[in-house]
Order: structure tokens, then C-alpha cells, then sequence
């Protein structure tokens, strides 16, 4: 049986040459804060890699804080909202997206818990920020932190965080964006951008797990999550990662070399796929803005079929997807980020992300195209959910 992957959203594979400087890097088994010759062997490493961090979304080296991942710098940035906001005596408050990860969604509801006023910006039909309600919420000039990522993990779309920016600065707020699903898939340049934080991860461009970045802007008040040890400066305790470390600095290398052939390579597969699948198929939605949209992530709702049914019927057919990050975790509630783009809750249900990567070939869209519809008619044909057309 084939196999096709196309569950690059929720995490890619280590690619070979990330693969070969992870199993080089073994070598260099010292302590990188030890001053002795072998552990600045390995600290040079370290900082060659930072320098390649930071030059996949033209930030400066000495901007990038590595951590365990982009939960941990996501869970950063509100905690950094947290301490200056109890410093106004809760007179300022905490502005998010309404489609944020959870790894902001949840620091944020337990500020909330505590007192704190936190605001959510809602989204239009396409995942799109209300950018009026966000102006709405900065006029009052009572806000922290504003944090809204590049683009949305289900759908796609990337939104406007240039011009976000510009609104929170005005503001007097700070600017923190998850750049995780955008990075190495669209250009960034972070300067241009003008966010105070962004948060970014290894394993979603064919890096290894368990290793992120916090970019912080030179000068951006920084409070540490993590205490005890000067690693990073002593903005970020624990002893390096080293293997980790090195194997996101040759991933964000080669993501910076192949940005353009990535996008030329990775979006006709997906745009085929998304209007084969609108002529072929009833009844079906794509979800999130089209126009600005990753080049690797399709979410389509199919009427009367469970998106989880549809994930177990194509997996049993050699074809890997998701549902959208909250059905992943065993959640059965529709994704909160469907939603919030008020998308009918029959038909949230009924979501399927596909989300491509750097091994997939056209070969693999004809595979989902010969398993999908057959799989899609079966499932409504037990459904109670009549559907036109099927
Ligand atoms: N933010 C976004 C947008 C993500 O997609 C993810 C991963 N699903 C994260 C944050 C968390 O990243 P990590 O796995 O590195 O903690």
C-alpha cells in the first residue's frame, strides 16, 4: 500500500542533512557553558546555529532564546504579559486572537482566572482578525500585550501581523506573534514585521521535537519561566540542548535556502487537490481564506461525514491527516478555531486538514483522490445528515 503523508501541520520528519548534523553533533559531548576547550567546542556550535535561527526571519542572533519548543515560548510571552500587567495593578489587560494555539489559549484563560481582563479578538468567516474589534479593544491604550500568530495551524490563513503591529505599538502594547506554521513557508522578515516577541519551533520544518526559540527584540522587557542556571544569558536556565539545538540551526538553514522552491514545489499539490476536491465532491467547504493562505495547509468540512471517521477510513488506506488540533488530542468538540470562524457546527465536525510537505509529489494527491470520495459517499450514506447532491 502507498503511503502518503499529509500531516506536515502537526509535525514534519528530520530531514537528511538535519539528520547527518544531529549525529556529527554527538561528538561534541561536552557542557557548552564549560570553559575547558571541548565545551566551547560545543558553545561555538550553539551559536552558529543561533545565527542560523535568527537569519531564517532576519532577526540578529543574540535576539533568539532557544527553549523546549513553541509551547514554552508561547507560555513565556504571557507569563512576560502577566508580570507587567500585575505591575499596572491590573490596570492593563491581555489581548489575543480568538484562533490562537493552545499554548497561548490556555496561559491566557488562567491570567484570566486570576483576575486579569484578557480580551479575544474574533475572527471573520475566513480566520481573518476583526481588525475593527481589534481597534476597538487598543483605542482604550489599556493593553499589555497583543498576541496573534502569522497564520492559523488548521486553516492556514496568515494574517496581517505588520499591520497588527502598527495598532499595538500606537497603543502603547507590545507585539507577540506565533510564527510556528509560517516560518520557513512563507518569508518573514521580523524586522519589517515589528513584533517585541515571536515564537517559533524545529519540528515543523523538518527539525527535531523538543526544541523552539523565543525571538525577543533587543530591549523588549523580558521576565525568565525558567530559573536557575545563566544558560542564554541567564534568560532561559537548563543545560543546553545541544544535539536538539544544532539539528534546528541546519533545519532553519535549509528552510531559508529552499523558501522559494518550497512554495513553487508544495502549493500546486495543494491547490489541486482543493479544487479537484470542490468539483468532485458534494457538499463541501474549504475552510479559511484562500487568498492568504500557507502554501501547505488545505481544511476542508465535508456535510454528514465525521472528520475523524473520514482521518480512520483514509489512514486505513495508507493516507496520514488530522482533524485540526483539537479532535487530534481525543477532543471531540468541533475546533475552536472553526468555531470561531462561526462555521456550522455540523460542518466543523466534519473537517479535514490536509497539510503537505517537502517529499510530496502529485502521485500522492491521485492516491487521495482515489480513496477520498468513495470514503466521503459510504460515511453519508450512514449519516442522519441529509446531503444534497451525494
Ligand atoms: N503554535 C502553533 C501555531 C503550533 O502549530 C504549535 C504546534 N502544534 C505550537 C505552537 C506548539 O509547538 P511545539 O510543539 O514546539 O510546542
Amino acid at each position: 500500500m502507498k503511503h502518503v503523508y499529509l500531516d506536515h501541520s502537526a509535525t514534519t520528519k528530520m530531514s537528511s542533512s538535519v539528520i547527518k548534523a544531529m549525529i556529527d553533533s554527538f561528538n561534541f559531548g561536552a557542557n557548552p557553558s564549560s570553559l575547558h576547550k571541548d565545551g566551547q567546542a560545543a558553545r561555538r556550535l550553539i551559536e552558529k546555529a543561533r545565527k542560523d535561527v535568527s537569519d531564517l526571519i532576519n532577526a540578529e542572533a543574540d535576539e533568539i532564546i532557544f527553549t523546549s519548543g513553541a509551547t514554552e515560548s508561547n507560555n513565556t510571552v504571557i507569563g512576560i504579559a502577566e508580570t507587567l500587567i500585575n505591575q499596572s495593578n491590573n490596570e492593563l489587560n491581555l489581548v489575543v486572537s480568538s484562533i490562537e494555539h493552545p499554548s497561548v489559549l490556555e496561559p491566557a484563560k488562567k491570567l484570566r482566572k486570576s483576575g486579569i481582563t484578557v480580551h479575544y479578538i474574533p475572527v471573520d468567516r475566513n480566520c481573518r482578525i476583526d481588525m475593527a474589534a481589534l481597534k476597538q479593544v487598543l483605542d482604550e491604550k489599556k493593553t499589555a500585550l497583543v498576541s496573534v500568530m502569522a497564520a492559523n495551524n488548521e486553516t492556514g490563513t496568515i494574517q496581517e501581523i505588520e499591520e497588527i503591529t502598527r495598532l499595538a505599538h500606537a497603543s502603547g502594547a507590545l507585539m507577540h506573534a506565533d510564527i510556528v506554521q509560517a516560518a520557513g513557508k512563507i518569508p518573514l522578515d521580523i524586522k519589517k514585521l515589528g513584533a517585541d516577541y515571536a515564537s517559533l519551533s524545529a519540528h515543523k520544518i523538518n527539525g527535531p521535537k523538543g526544541i523552539g526559540a523565543l525571538y525577543v527584540r533587543k530591549n523588549a522587557p523580558f521576565y525568565p519561566f525558567m530559573l536557575g542556571g545563566h544558560q542564554e544569558n541567564g534568560l532561559r536556565a537548563t543545560t543546553y540542548n545541544t544535539q536538539g539545538i544544532i539539528g534546528f540551526g541546519q533545519a532553519s538553514k535549509d528552510a531559508a535556502n529552499n523558501i522559494e522552491e518550497y512554495k513553487a514545489n508544495i502549493e500546486p499539490l495543494k491547490n489541486c487537490l482543493r479544487d479537484w476536491i470542490t468539483l468532485n465532491i458534494p457538499a463541501v467547504s474549504v475552510n479559511g481564506d484562500q487568498t492568504n493562505n500557507l502554501p501547505n495547509v488545505l481544511n476542508v468540512s465535508f456535510a454528514g461525514a465525521e472528520g475523524e471517521s473520514i482521518l480512520l477510513a483514509l489512514d486505513n488506506n495508507g493516507i496520514e491527516v488530522s482533524t485540526g488540533s483539537a479532535c487530534a488530542s481525543g477532543d471531540t468538540k468541533p475546533s475552536h478555531v472553526l468555531m470561531a470562524m462561526k462555521a456550522d457546527p455540523e460542518l466543523a465536525h466534519g473537517s479535514v486538514r490536509f497539510s503537505f510537505g517537502l517529499e510530496n509529489t502529485m502521485e500522492d494527491v491521485e492516491c487521495v483522490m482515489r480513496f477520498l470520495p468513495k470514503i466521503v459517499k459510504e460515511l453519508r450514506s450512514i449519516s442522519t445528515v441529509e446531503v444534497n447532491g451525494e
